[in-house]
C-alpha cells in the first residue's frame, strides 16, 4: 500500500498498487476541490419531492399550456427508458444538453483551469479541444497510427501527473474506425485519470458498447447520444454512463433544468419507434456507397467505416466539395485534419440522397462521359411529422422511379399509394402509424397532408415544370383528374360510391384524402369518376391522379419559365 497525494486537491489517497486499476476513492480524489465541496442549487421540485399538488413554490405562471411548469431536473422518466434500453442502472446515467454538455462537464469537474491537462487522439471530434480551450485546459494531441490505429503507448506517454482526462472516440469521427476493447482496457488499467470513451456512433458498429465495463473501472465514462442512430439531433440529448458517484457529480454541476420538458416528451415518444430498421438501412447503404465509391476511377481510398459516414480520399477535395455544394449536396471537407489530406467526410443519407451524391461524384470524376444536364436543385423531400394521433414519414423524389414501400396500417391505402408511385414514375415511400383503433380518419388525413407537403417541398419554386396534368384511364370505370400546380387551392369532387368500404378504407375518406392532399400541395384538383365497381372507381382515381401528377411535375425542355399569368409564381 502506498499513499499518493494530489497537491492540487489536497487529498491523500491510499492506493493499492497490487490492484491493477483505479478504485473509486482514487477517482474521487481527481475531482476539483471546489466541485467536491460544492453545495448544488436545490430546485423547488427537489425540495418538495411531490409530483402532484398545488404548486406555489417555483414562481411559475399557474395557467396550464403544456410548458408552464419547470421540467423534472432529474429526468426520471427519460432515465428509466434509457436505463431499460441500454441495460444500465439509473444511478449510472447523466443526461445532458447534447453530449457536448457532458464533454464540457468533464473538464469543469476534473480539471483546474490553467493547471491540468487532457490527452486525446488526433484527428478526432473537435469539441474535446474547444471545450478544453474554453476551460483553459491544455490538450495534448496524439496522432493516430498508420491506418488510423490507436496509439496506446503514445497516449500513455503523453500523460503526466496533471493529466486528468483522456478522450478516445470509438468509432472515431472523422476516420470512422473503432478501436479494440483490449486496447481500451490497457488504457483504463494504466492511465490514472478519467478515460472518456465517446460512443456517439456505436449503434452503427458491430462492436459491443463499453458500457458493460463501467462496473469494473470507476475511471471510465462512456458518452453516447440520441443525436445519431436515434435520429434526435434537434432535441439535444446526450448521455453519459459511469460510476454512480461520478454521475452524481455531473448532476451537481449541470444547470438544474438542463433538459426541457418539450425535448423530454418528444424523445420519449420517439424512443418508442423501431430505430433498428433505420440503422439497418443506414448500415446497408454505407456498404453499398463504400462499394460504389470504391469502384470509381479517381477515388483514391474509402476507409472502412463503423459509423454513419465515410472518409473518402480524392485528388482534389476542394474542387469536389465545391462541385457538390453548387449542386446542393453538402459534405464536409476534412482535408486539413491530421492524416486526412485529400479527404472528404460524407454522411450516409437516404438511398435517394446517396444516389444523387454518387451520381454527382461520378460526373465530377469522369466529366467526359456525361452530357451536362446540370439541374440547379434536387427535387426530393423527406418529411416526418408527429402529432398526438399519428406519426408519418414520407419521402419523395420527383426525378427517380420506384416505391420505397408503403406502411400505413391500411392495406388498401398502401396498395393505392403504390399505384401513385408506379403510375407517376415518382419515387415514393410512406410510413405511417396512426390511431387506427379510433378509426381511419386521422391516418388517412395526415398521410395526405404529409404527402402533399413533401410533393410541394420537392417542387421548390416550380419553375420550368409543366404545371398542368390530366388523365382519363379506362378500366371498366372512367376516372378523370385535372391538376394545376399553379399555387391556388381549389377542390371539386364528383364521385359516388355505393359501398361503405373498399377493402379496409371507408369510401367517404377518399374525398377527404384528396381534399387534404390538394390543399397541402397548394394545387387545384378536380376529380370525377363513374363506374359500377367501387374498387375500380377508387383505383381509377388514384391512377388518374398519378398520371396527372406525372405530367404536371415534368420538366419541360421547352421551359414555361413563368408558368402563371396571374403572378402566382
Ligand atoms: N461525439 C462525437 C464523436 C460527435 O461526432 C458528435 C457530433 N457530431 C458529438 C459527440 C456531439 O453529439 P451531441 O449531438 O449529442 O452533442
Amino acid at each position: 500500500m502506498i499513499l499518493t497525494t494530489r497537491p492540487e486537491c489536497n487529498v491523500t489517497v491510499e492506493f493499492d498498487q497490487k490492484k491493477e486499476y483505479m478504485q473509486t476513492e482514487e477517482v474521487m480524489a481527481l475531482v476539483r476541490r471546489n466541485i467536491r465541496n460544492l453545495e448544488p442549487y436545490s430546485t423547488a421540485r427537489d425540495e418538495c419531492g411531490m409530483s402532484s399538488g398545488v404548486f406555489l413554490d417555483a414562481n411559475e405562471n399557474p395557467f396550464g399550456n403544456g410548458s408552464n411548469r419547470y421540467p423534472d431536473p432529474r429526468q426520471k422518466e427519460l432515465k428509466d427508458r434509457v436505463a431499460a434500453i441500454r441495460g444500465v442502472p439509473v444511478e449510472g446515467i447523466f443526461i445532458g444538453n447534447g453530449s457536448d454538455e457532458a464533454i464540457d462537464l468533464c473538464y469543469r469537474i476534473f480539471c483546474t483551469p490553467g493547471q491540468d491537462n487532457a490527452v486525446t487522439i488526433d484527428p478526432s471530434y473537435g469539441m474535446y479541444r474547444v471545450a478544453a480551450d474554453i476551460n483553459d485546459i491544455a490538450v495534448r494531441l496524439v496522432p493516430l497510427g498508420e491506418d488510423f490505429s490507436l496509439p496506446v503507448d503514445g497516449l500513455l506517454d503523453a500523460c503526466d501527473s496533471r493529466t486528468k482526462l483522456m478522450f478516445v472516440c470509438s468509432p472515431n469521427n472523422p476516420t470512422g474506425n473503432s478501436f479494440e476493447e483490449k486496447d481500451i482496457r490497457t488504457l483504463l488499467k494504466n492511465f490514472r485519470g478519467i478515460l472518456v470513451v465517446d460512443e456517439a456512433y456505436i449503434d452503427f458498429s458491430s462492436r459491443r458498447s463499453l458500457v458493460s465495463l463501467i462496473d469494473e473501472y470507476p475511471n471510465l465514462i462512456v458518452l453516447q447520444t440520441l443525436s445519431k442512430a436515434f435520429g434526435m439531433a434537434g432535441l439535444r440529448i446526450g448521455l453519459a454512463f459511469g460510476n454512480p458517484q461520478v454521475m452524481e457529480l455531473f448532476a451537481k454541476v449541470k444547470y438544474p433544468y438542463n433538459i426541457s420538458s418539450a425535448a423530454m416528451s418528444v424523445a420519449l415518444g420517439l424512443l418508442d419507434r423501431d430505430v433498428q430498421r433505420e440503422v439497418g438501412l443506414i448500415v446497408s447503404e454505407r456498404e453499398r456507397v463504400t462499394a460504389a465509391l470504391g469502384s470509381m476511377k479517381g477515388i483514391e481510398k474509402v476507409w472502412p467505416s463503423d459509423a454513419n459516414f465515410l472518409l473518402v480520399k480524392v485528388k482534389d477535395p476542394r474542387g469536389l466539395y465545391d462541385f457538390l455544394l453548387a449542386r446542393s449536396v453538402i459534405v464536409r471537407d476534412r482535408s486539413s485534419a491530421t492524416g486526412c489530406a485529400g479527404c472528404l467526410r460524407i454522411t450516409i443519407g437516404t438511398p435517394g440522397e446517396n444516389d444523387r451524391m454518387l451520381n454527382l461524384i461520378s460526373r465530377y470524376l469522369n466529366p467526359e462521359s456525361f452530357v451536362d444536364n446540370y439541374q440547379p436543385a434536387f427535387r426530393c423531400a423527406l418529411i416526418s411529422r408527429r402529432t398526438a394521433e399519428t406519426s408519418i414519414e414520407v419521402e419523395v423524389d420527383l426525378d427517380r422511379r420506384g416505391s420505397g414501400g408503403m406502411e400505413t396500417g391500411l392495406n388498401f391505402l398502401d396498395h393505392m399509394l403504390d399505384q401513385i408511385a408506379h403510375h407517376s414514375g415518382i419515387y415514393l415511400r410512406v410510413k405511417a402509424r396512426g390511431d387506427l383503433q379510433v378509426d381511419e380518419h386521422h391516418t388517412m388525413e395526415d398521410v395526405a397532408i404529409v404527402l402533399g407537403d413533401a410533393l410541394n417541398k420537392a417542387l421548390g419554386d416550380k419553375r420550368g415544370i409543366e404545371r398542368y396534368g390530366f388523365a382519363l384511364p379506362m378500366d371498366e370505370s372512367r376516372a378523370m383528374v385535372l391538376l394545376d400546380l399553379g399555387g391556388r387551392v381549389e377542390f371539386v369532387w364528383d364521385v359516388n360510391f355505393t359501398r361503405e368500404y373498399v377493402g379496409d378504407v371507408p369510401t367517404e375518406m377518399f374525398k377527404h384524402f384528396f381534399r387534404s392532399l390538394g390543399c397541402a400541395m397548394k394545387a387545384s384538383l378536380h376529380i370525377s369518376a363513374k363506374g359500377e365497381n367501387n374498387h375500380h372507381i377508387a383505383e381509377g382515381i388514384f391512377k388518374a391522379f398519378a398520371r396527372a401528377l406525372k405530367s404536371a411535375v415534368r420538366r419541360e425542355s421547352f421551359c414555361y419559365d413563368l408558368a402563371s399569368s396571374k403572378g402566382v409564381f
